[in-house]
């Protein structure tokens, strides 16, 4: 049986006190306060703006703003409003940054803000082109030019992100380092999505299959020396599974619940 801590609802409600509505969806430990401040900082749309220092780290192909994936769009740069956003090292990202730092916002992907599934939202907020060529997302790269508008269309960052999560879980959970995740390649979300596809996001060990929540499931990189990411050198694990082999692991109620409940019964 996976233990885990219970001060989700109170970090939550304390969250809620200071005016922070966030859709606040993952469970941290106490000593990693320091992820739950960063969210804390986030306006109740899930945007940051105008942050003093901004540093970006580009880990795996993605953006992240101290250990949290984001997605980041300068603001008021074009008449028509839509504005592009990136996820990726790309490099009008880079100097856009270099220019407009003060017209810089963040965006967590699982925001409202964020949520392209309502068309309003999605005549404002558009990805960057570069950004899906970056990652290869969906293949990007080998599709056609007519089924890469389709693409376009079809990508949402907060389905985007949850197919990423692992990257991030893994990350904040120090189970995997910084170092390490920047050492990756930039298509890396693309080696990670065939791998997962690959092994129909069902984990390896006790056999769940989580379509369902795609954020709990892990490609597990076997040998980190290999600089190999073929589907066979992952190994497919749910977050269950991995947190108990690695306690520091965390894991929402919603989603253990969503574990206790599809887990085969006959294989542990
Ligand atoms: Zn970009
Ligand atoms: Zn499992």
């Amino acid at each position: 049986m996976v233990k885990i801590n219970s001060n989700f609802s109170k970090l939550n409600a304390s969250l809620k006190q200071v005016g922070a509505e966030l859709n606040f969806r993952y469970h941290f430990n106490n000593n990693r306060s320091d992820i739950a401040l960063t969210r804390s900082k986030f306006n109740s749309d899930g945007t940051l703006s105008k942050i003093k220092n901004l540093k970006i780290d580009y880990l795996a192909g993605l953006s992240f703003y101290q250990n949290n994936f984001v997605a980041i769009y300068f603001q008021n740069l074009k008449a028509d409003k839509i504005n592009t956003f990136h996820f990726s090292e790309c490099n009008d990202l880079l100097i856009n940054l270099e220019k407009n730092e003060s017209n810089t916002t963040l965006i967590l992907p699982d925001s409202e803000k964020a949520d392209l599934k309502k068309k309003d939202t999605n005549k404002l907020l558009s990805p960057c082109h570069l950004c899906l060529e970056n990652t290869n997302w969906n293949n990007f790269e080998k599709a056609e030019d007519w089924s890469k508008r389709i693409i376009i269309e079809q990508f949402n960052i907060l389905e985007f992100h949850k197919q990423m999560f692992s990257v991030e879980r893994e990350l904040v959970s120090n189970f995997i380092s910084s170092d390490f995740l920047k050492t990756l390649p930039k298509n890396f979300p693309r080696i990670l999505e065939t791998a997962k596809s690959y092994k129909k996001w069902t984990c390896q060990k006790c056999k769940i299959n989580v379509s369902g929540m795609k954020q709990l499931y892990h490609a597990v990189i076997l040998d980190r020396t290999l600089k190999r990411y073929l589907p066979n050198d992952f190994l497919g694990l749910c977050t269950g599974c991995l947190k108990v082999k690695y306690h520091d692991m965390y894991i929402t109620p919603e989603e253990l619940d969503f574990i206790n409940e599809f887990r085969p019964k006959s294989k542990k």
